[in-house]
């Protein structure tokens, strides 16, 4: 199991006040047909002038030549993308109403997600929900804000009431990024995860993904505590599931390993490098051991490298009938892109040897620097040199409870072939 460990509360009032007054902005052309459009983004290098100086969670309007309206959002004096907009094209106050009628929205559009059986999905998608550096996911009745921007520090005193109000949570919990977690404007007790509302969570946060029983650990683990944005690729690998044998790499806390063993696997090996997650995954199995399918499904666990434990695999003769391969983001930077898409490639290559003529490859990527089509194509370029062109080729994307609005917003992509 992951660790667990005391987190404190953290007083939303120690944040200093947002400035009342907006504070006007000019930008570059470029800058003012991409507001224009509807982007999110603000760059500190479009910006040529400020009426003023402003903090963290300020309010910045911006105009165009002609002194007319473009976009509102929320200032960050410490990140290249200097102002997350919320608002384009009319204005409109940013404050409690506007934030409430986002997350209203927001929920409205995933009212076919959640259910009975699915108990856990994303409440807010940054961006693409209206609320730019702001995620919130729900676990069950905890609620996990993480926020990737220190605009929203001074704003969760809008936030988190607003969110209470309309979800009734009984816990809250928030994360900061990495680079929000370092700032100075963020309390140390907030930069390692604090509790808003109710109790630290004793162990994980259970919750169910279409009847399977799992637990996020949204202190400990990645992401807010589980990757749901795998959710309807996870559901779909267990239609290619029964009688399978299944390699799951880079398993996590085996997500896809279970809906495996559900879905009529006859063994799942799930790798990953991480000790602490295979045991959750192991747990997970346990937690799901009344579902006869669970029960006789063999699951192994292999910590190691995923490259050096694939060749050592296919070295030793193992074959699968499906190879799930989910690596973590390979590409932060656009640096990274061809270092990334190398890697992508090696992986189909160690992948391919391993999959059993007639198998499935299932191989994805979550870098949002690499498109859907140069991935397409490298996965299957690797097939094709290797003599097993990869066919009933699929691609897919993001879950309802995930969405898109803007280019850079996408990131999650997935091939479904199969290896002849
Ligand atoms: N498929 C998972 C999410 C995968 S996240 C799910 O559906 O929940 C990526 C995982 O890769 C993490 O658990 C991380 O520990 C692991 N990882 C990263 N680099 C690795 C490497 N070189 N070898 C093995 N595992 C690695």
């Amino acid at each position: 199991m992951l660790s667990s460990s005391l987190h404190l509360d953290l007083d939303l009032d120690s944040f200093p006040w947002p400035a009342e007054r907006p504070v006007a902005v000019r930008v570059h052309p470029v800058a003012e047909r991409a507001l224009k459009d509807g982007h999110p983004w603000l760059f500190e290098d479009s910006i040529t002038s400020m009426s003023a100086s402003a903090g963290a969670g300020d309010v910045v309007v911006v105009f165009d030549r002609k002194n007319r309206f473009l976009a509102a959002g929320l200032h960050d004096p410490e990140n290249p993308i200097r102002a997350r907009m919320l608002v384009h094209g009319e204005p409109a106050e940013i404050g409690p109403e506007l934030f409430r009628h986002r997350i209203e929205t927001a929920l409205g559009r995933r009212s076919e997600v959640a259910s009975r059986d699915t108990t856990a999905f994303r409440v807010l998608n940054g961006e693409n929900d209206g609320m730019p550096g702001l995620v919130v996911d729900l676990y069950e009745r905890t609620l996990v804000i993480e926020v990737f921007t220190v605009a929203w520090l001074p704003r969760l005193r809008e936030i988190v009431p607003a969110l209470r109000d309309v979800l009734a949570p009984e816990r809250i919990l928030l994360l900061a990024s990495n680079r929000v977690g370092e700032s100075d404007l963020c309390p140390p007790e907030a930069a390692h995860g604090s509790v808003l509302l109710g109790t630290s969570p004793q162990g994980g946060v259970p919750f169910l993904e279409a009847g399977l029983r799992f637990e996020a650990h949204p202190f400990e683990g990645h992401k807010t505590g589980f990757y749901l944005d795998q959710r309807a690729n996870r559901c779909r690998l267990g239609r290619h599931a029964a009688g399978a044998r299944i390699l799951n790499v880079f398993s996590y806390t085996g997500g896809f390993s279970l809906h495996a063993a559900r879905g009529g696997a006859a063994e799942v090996v799930s790798v990953d490098r991480a000790e602490a997650v295979l045991a959750q995954a192991r747990r997970h199995f346990d937690l799901n051991r009344g579902d006869p399918q669970v029960s006789a499904c063999r699951h192994e666990t292999v910590e190691g490298d995923a490259f050096e434990v694939m060749s050592k695999l296919a070295r030793s003769g193992e074959r699968f009938d499906v190879v799930v391969v989910d690596p973590p983001s390979f590409a932060r930077a656009k640096r990274h892109r061809d270092k990334a898409l190398g890697a992508y490639r090696t992986l189909t290559g160690l992948a391919l040897p391993l999959t059993r003529p007639g198998g499935l490859l299932v191989q994805a990527s979550c870098s949002s620097r690499i498109g859907a089509g140069e991935f397409h194509d490298a996965v299957t370029g690797v097939a094709e040199t290797a003599g097993r062109p990869l066919q009933d080729l699929e691609q897919t994307g993001h879950p309802p409870d995930h969405p898109v609005s803007f280019p850079e917003g996408a990131y999650l992509k997935c091939v479904w072939g199969r290896v002849p």
